[in-house]
This record gives structure tokens, sequence and C-alpha cells, in this order.
């Protein structure tokens, strides 16, 4: 009897609501998948559990989507038992490369220290790293005690901790939402939910919600749950600046006209231990960039499959595009099951994943129209003192960006990079470059990073540790 070959292998990087849906998709359609996560435990943001030693008697008590989590988490686990799925917890994937031959090759680094090398090598990958909060500075917003929105709801979710008794909510967005009910519900006292947008705009759109009434039963439920816990919600009001000496003690918020100026004489002090804050979501898409793939705007562009222009590379999930968990499990399967297909050497039948594909499309539109609500102030950099820093890594200030815009003759982030170091430190930019290009008065644009991860150099040069154990077509390690 001649030998069977050995079945396709897709690797999925992210196992988040897309990686995950994407993962299964293939598992069941005969395909070996490699799951990498730079996390301890499936889920990704919006499934994140606290871990098991911390011994949570409700976890459910802090998730909306639970069911969906714990079904989720069951079929990987089923999977992984029966050797369709392998998945690799604490790989932070730092590049993903074409080759050898017609296959990918995933360049991972795990460990305590994070300085393991890993590969993977694999006929095809699915890109599922979601993506990252948006925050702009304001004066005050280095002090201890001034966390990103999704940052404090993941200590919440992963640790079961709250930095602080007293909070303020602040920015624009949808996810400022749960983020203020779940602090509420874990006993901290929040004192205001302090949103840009105004989301009465969004509505009065009637058509919006008749086609989604789950997604305005969750508003309604979290709306609910803040007026219980009398929690005041100020609209069309921002944070101006956090005050504190060796940590947060205080902000002040004012209200917004019309144009999204702050209003003169409206400011008030409102004290608190910790500020939550966020200004909306960017897409993830460092390892996709570095691929070659095109990109929609700051979104990784992808068909009707979920194929990037870049042959065997898939993507799904916040990094085609900001829109929630729910999106992301429909795209996830659209993708997984299109890369099953390929990989098998048959046509895909979209037919198969209609349902999936209709719920993209309306879940798709209902993003279109929170994007089109939520927006930060449109002036808001007005409120930026030049003493401000801007670039934390390297600390750079408003005043010194702004100097190389009007006398240095800066038009565009890089530039300013150049001139400041402003995006050149450890972050690379992904946190003052929204900030970096307001002041600048361009477009935010795609950033292209050769590597997604901070890398040691022993690790670049192919050191003697580095090892190649996830090619074997078994799917079992082997190094
Ligand atoms: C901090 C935060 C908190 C949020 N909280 C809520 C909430 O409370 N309610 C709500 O409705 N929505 C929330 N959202 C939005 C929601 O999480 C997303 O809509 C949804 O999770 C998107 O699913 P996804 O699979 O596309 O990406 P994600 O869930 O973000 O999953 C991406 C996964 O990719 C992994 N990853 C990324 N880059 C790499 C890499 N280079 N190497 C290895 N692994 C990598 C990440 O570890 C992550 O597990 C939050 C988002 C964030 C960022």
């Amino acid at each position: 009897m001649p030998d069977r070959a050995p079945a396709p292998h897709l690797a999925v990087v992210g196992a988040g609501p897309a990686g995950l849906a994407a993962a299964l998709a293939a598992a069941v359609r005969g395909v070996r998948v490699t799951l990498l996560d730079a996390a301890p435990q499936a889920g990704g943001q919006f499934h994140r559990r606290p871990a098991a030693a911390l011994g949570a008697r409700r976890p459910q008590a802090l998730h909306h989507a639970w069911r969906t989590a714990e079904r989720l988490r069951e079929s990987l686990e089923a999977h992984v038992r029966a050797g369709r799925v392998r998945h690799l917890t604490d790989h932070h994937v730092w590049c993903a490369e074409p080759g050898p031959g017609t296959e990918f090759t995933v360049h991972a680094l795990y460990g305590p220290e994070q300085r393991e090398p890993a590969e993977v090598r694999a006929d095809a990958l699915v890109l599922a790293t979601g993506g990252y909060e948006k925050v702009l500075p304001f004066p005050g917003w280095t002090l201890p005690g001034v966390v990103t929105a999704g940052g404090a709801q993941a200590m919440l979710k992963g640790t079961l901790t709250v930095s602080g008794r007293t909070a303020v909510v602040a920015g624009t967005g949808p996810l400022l939402l749960p983020v203020a009910a779940g602090l509420a519900a874990a006993g901290v006292t929040v004192a205001a939910l302090v949103e840009s947008a105004d989301p009465k705009a969004l509505l009065r759109r009637t058509p919006v919600w008749a086609a989604h009434p789950a997604k305005l039963a969750e508003g309604a439920g979290y709306a609910a749950a803040l007026l219980r816990r009398r929690v005041p919600v100020l609209t069309r009001h921002t944070v101006v600046e956090a005050h504190g000496t060796d940590r947060l003690e205080a902000v002040t918020v004012a209200a917004l006209d019309a144009g999204g100026r702050v209003r003169p004489g409206t400011g008030r002090r409102i004290p608190c231990a910790t500020l939550a804050v966020g200004h909306g979501m960017l897409p993830q898409t460092d390892l996709a960039e570095t691929l070659g793939c095109s990109m929609d705007g700051l979104a990784v562009r992808v068909d009707a499959e979920q194929r990037t222009d870049v042959p065997g590379v898939w993507a799904a999930g916040e990094t085609t595009g900001i829109g929630g968990a729910e999106l992301s499990l429909a795209e996830g399967h659209i993708a997984g099951r299109s890369a099953a297909a390929r990989l098998h050497g048959t046509r895909p039948d979209p037919e198969g994943w209609a349902r999936a594909a209709r719920a993209r499309d309306r879940l798709r539109a209902f993003a279109a129209a929170l994007e089109s609500v939520y927006a930060p102030p449109a002036h808001g950099t007005e409120q930026i003192t030049d003493g401000t820093l801007v670039c934390r890594c390297e600390e750079v200030t408003a005043g010194a960006v702004r100097e190389a815009v009007t006398d240095l003759g800066a038009g565009d982030v890089r530039t300013v990079k150049l001139l400041t170091r402003a995006g050149m430190g450890w972050c690379q930019g992904r946190i003052c470059a929204p900030a970096v290009a307001g002041l600048t008065g361009c477009a935010l644009t795609p950033t292209r990073r050769p590597f997604a991860r901070p890398v040691p150099l022993g690790v670049l040069a192919g050191g003697p540790d580095h090892r190649d154990d996830m090619s074997d077509p078994t799917g079992r390690e082997s190094g």
C-alpha cells in the first residue's frame, strides 16, 4: 500500500474568537492545525478568563458571552486531545515569511523572558492577531493610575484585580460601556463614564437597531447596569487633564461644543484613583504587512473568502477591521473553511458558509454605523499642552513634535520620527503614532515594521539554541 500523504498543515496566529473559529473549522475538515498565541490561555481579548490557580468561583460574572466562550474552549480541547490541533500558548510570533518551498515559516519566542526561539512550518497561514487600543495623550496621562480602558478590563477578567477603588472611565467607543459596568460590578465606585461622542446619534438610526436587536439589548443591559449603580454618564465630554503628584488623584473633564472643541468654563474636577481611558481600536497588522499583504486603510485587505492578496495567507477578525467578537467569529469560520478546501486542492463552496457570510455582512454594516458615531473630539490635539509627553518610550513632548512641523517642515509621521525620535522606542510607535499624526496634521497610515515584537540579536543570528521542532508532519514536537 502506498504511504498516505500527511494532512496539510495550517498555522493560525491568534487564539481569539477569529483564530479559534478558523482553527476549529479547518480541523474538522481534515487539516492539521497549529494555533499559536502569546497568551497563556485561548480566548483572546473578549473571552479572556482568570488563570485556574486564582480559583475564581464565578468567572462568568464578567462575561456576556460565556456560553460561546465555553463552547469554543471545549471544542478546542477535544481537537487537541484528538491530535488534530496543537495549541502553542505563550508563543509570541515576531515574523512570518514565505518558504522554504511553498511553505511558510512562523517565527516565535516563548519562555519566561520570551527569549527561546521556535519555528512552525506550515502550508498556509491564517492571521488573526486582533486589534489594540488607541489612546490619545492629554496632560497627566503618564501618571500611575491612568490605564487603558481595555487594560482595566483585561486586568479584571484575567487577574480579578482592579487598580483603584474609585475610577473614571473615559474616551470614546462602545468598549467603555462593558468596562464601566464590569468595574462597577467588581465593587469599584465609577465616578463617571465620560464619552466624547453622542451615542444618541446612533439611537436615532432606527434601521440599524432593527437589524441588530441583540446589540440593542446588550447596550440597554449595560445602560441599565450603570443606572442601577448610579454611574453618572457624561456624553459630549472629554478629559482635559489628569492631576496628581506621584499618582493619579483626580481628573478634570469638560463639555465639548458641536465642533469638538472644549467649551470654556465647563471644566469640573472629579477625584479618582484610576482613569481607564481609550479612544477606539486599531487593527494589529504587523505580520500581514511583513508578508506583503495589501491594506485597506489601516486594516488587512481580504476577499469574500477572507484571503489576503498573498497566496496561502488568510486573515480574519479585527486585523481586517474593528467590528467586535461576533464578526471575528464569522470571519474566522469562513477563513478556516476556505483554507481547508484550498489546502485539500478543492474549490470552496461558499454555500457551505452562507450563514456566516450573512452574519459578516450584517455585522460589518453595524461596525460602520458605530464608527461613524464614535470618534475622538475633532480638535482633541489642541488640548495637548507643549509639555505633555507624546512618545513615552523616547520621552518626546508635544512641543517637540510641533517644532518639527512648524520650524523644520515635517509633514508626516515618518519625518517627525526622524527629527524627534517619536516612535523609535520599544513600542515602535504603536501608542504614539495616532497622536503624532494628529499633531502633524496628517492622516494615520500603516507603519511597516519588520518585526511584530522585539527580538534578541542571538535569535536573529540563528544562534545554537535555535530550534525547528514544529514541521514534523505528524504534528508532534520533536525537539
Ligand atoms: C484589551 C481589550 C479589551 C476588550 N474588552 C472587550 C469587552 O469587554 N467587551 C467587548 O465586547 N469587546 C472587547 N474588546 C474587543 C473584542 O475583544 C474584540 O472585538 C474581539 O476579541 C476580536 O477578536 P479577534 O479574534 O479578532 O482578536 P483578539 O480577541 O484580540 O485575539 C487576538 C489574539 O492574537 C494574539 N496575538 C496578537 N498578536 C500576536 C503575535 N504577534 N503573536 C502571538 N499572538 C498574537 C493575542 O494574544 C490575542 O489572543 C476588547 C479588546 C481589547 C484589545
